[in-house]
């Protein structure tokens, strides 16, 4: 692991363990407990945050293996346009139409024909 990868790694278990703690081992009595529990997974998600930027930040060469691999079509989508259900056809699909781009299935199934192509190598 790169050296400047050690520190927002160590924040994040760090937070992680804040969770854990946060969420299995608070006292029965404590009254703020349910805002410890919030503010744990939110210095989490920061921590993770960071992280990630960290690792985006490295030459391809440093990052982790297959952290630039493409991320599943659905990733980064908040809220998927595409409706159901698919057309087998990718010719005339109304969730491509929809998406302007393959749709999940079709995505997918593209994939799994590279995946396949590679396997046979
Ligand atoms: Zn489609």
């Amino acid at each position: 692991m790169p050296s400047r990868l050690i520190d927002p790694t160590d924040k994040l278990i760090q937070a992680a363990l804040r969770v854990i703690t946060a969420t299995h081992y608070q006292r029965a009595d404590d009254p703020h407990a349910a805002d410890e529990r919030d503010f744990a997974r939110e210095k989490l998600v920061l921590a993770a945050r960071d992280l990630v930027r960290g690792v985006n930040g490295l030459e391809p060469a440093e990052q982790p293996a297959q952290w630039s691999k493409r991320v599943p079509y659905s990733a980064g989508r908040t809220a998927s346009p595409e409706i159901a259900p698919y057309s087998e056809d990718g010719e005339d699909c109304p969730a491509c139409s929809e998406v302007q781009d393959k749709c999940r299935y079709h995505q997918g199934y593209d994939d799994a024909i590279a995946d396949l192509g590679k396997a046979a190598e």
